[in-house]
């Protein structure tokens, strides 16, 4: 457990006070992550590093980016360092939480290491930038064949890989080949090619269309349709992720520290509780997950005890009761 900055500490407690109360058969190691500079290279502190390479297993606060120089982005820092390499983000609309749309239920895994991403840029003469998209055919198979063992254990048995490869023909051709080869590996998922601009079109016309795949794609894309479908079901509070790696797998909402609310027992927990419901599944504890997802979603549909960001006026302690009641 990374409890995280701001709301961080708050949501987490939730979190241990629901699994406790669930008696989920699993025990917390509780660890900080504030960067440190060794040899000039921000690093994740050891005892961080050690619990989460031991484990294998994490769920993560939000956390803040400390300003200056030699800090990359502690969510960078963290995937490169367990080799994060699917960002995988389920977003399915919440009864009793009113958005423009009620039938979303989309599933988007987005390649987590490289693409735009890659950090290559340049000035090749004045006045001219160039920046590389780095593409791999052994990250793209290998975010591929998660998509198809993602669709595989979801029910799905269908994969949509989204790219641009009518313009970038070599890169985005390279990550189309990736998906061909996953899916010979997989007979029964079928594949279907989508381009990006007309995914984003039909999104938003009818969500619907989407409710039956898994959606695969290159960094950056991902970057901004998984936005998109958060939005689509009513924005960040609600929506968990997974960073799925090699040597370890990381849970955590997608929404940030919100230090405007931090400390005053107003946060809404449900992004992470979600997201430690993915956690759950993915550690094979599936029954645990459905029990406490069913849980937090009653709790919200019935309407009666929610938090400030959801229409209501009750704390997170109480929302968090109301959950355990529920359970
Ligand atoms: P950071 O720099 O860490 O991303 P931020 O200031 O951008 O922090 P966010 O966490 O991204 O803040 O949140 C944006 C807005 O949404 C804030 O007003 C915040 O209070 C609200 N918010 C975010 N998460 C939650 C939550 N779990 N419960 C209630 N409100 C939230
Ligand atoms: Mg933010």
């Amino acid at each position: 457990m990374i409890p995280g900055n701001g709301i961080g500490p708050e949501i987490s407690e939730a979190v241990i006070k629901i699994f406790k109360a669930a008696k989920v058969p699993i025990e917390w190691e509780t660890v900080e992550v504030a960067p440190i500079i060794e040899n000039g290279k921000a690093v994740i502190p050891k005892p961080a590093y050690d619990s989460i390479m031991k484990t294998k297993i994490a769920l993560k606060g939000p956390l803040m980016t400390p300003i200056g120089k030699g800090f990359m982005s502690l969510n960078l820092l963290l995937r490169k360092t367990f080799n994060l390499y699917a960002n995988v983000r389920p977003c399915k609309s919440i009864p009793g939480y009113k958005t423009l749309y009620n039938n979303v239920d989309t599933v988007l895994i987005r390649e987590n290491t490289e693409g735009e991403y890659s950090g290559i840029e340049h000035e090749v003469v004045k006045g001219v930038m160039q920046s590389i998209k780095l593409i791999t055919y052994e990250a793209s198979l290998r975010v591929a064949r998660f998509a198809f063992e993602h669709a595989i254990s979801t029910g799905r048995n269908h994969v949509t890989v989204v790219h641009k490869a009518s313009i970038m023909k070599v890169s985005d051709g390279l990550f189309l080949k990736a998906c061909d080869d996953a899916a010979k590996e997989y007979p029964q998922v079928t594949l279907e090619r989508a381009v990006l601009d007309r995914v984003c079109l039909q999104i938003v016309q009818n969500p619907d269309i989407y409710a039956k795949t898994v959606m695969v794609m290159p960094n950056l894309y991902g970057d901004i349709l998984s936005d998109m479908c958060a939005g689509l079901i009513g924005g960040l509070g609600l929506t968990p992720s997974g960073n799925i790696g090699k040597d370890a797998s990381i849970f955590e909402s997608v929404h940030g520290t919100a230090p405007d609310i931090a400390g005053k027992n107003l946060a809404n927990p449900t992004a992470l509780i979600l997201s430690s419901c993915m956690m759950l599944s993915h550690m094979n504890l599936r029954d645990y997950a459905e029990r406490i997802s069913n849980a937090t979603l009653s709790t919200i549909a019935e309407g009666k005890v929610l938090t400030g960001d959801l229409g209501g006026n009750s704390s997170t302690t109480e929302f968090t009761e109301a959950i355990i009641h529920n359970l």
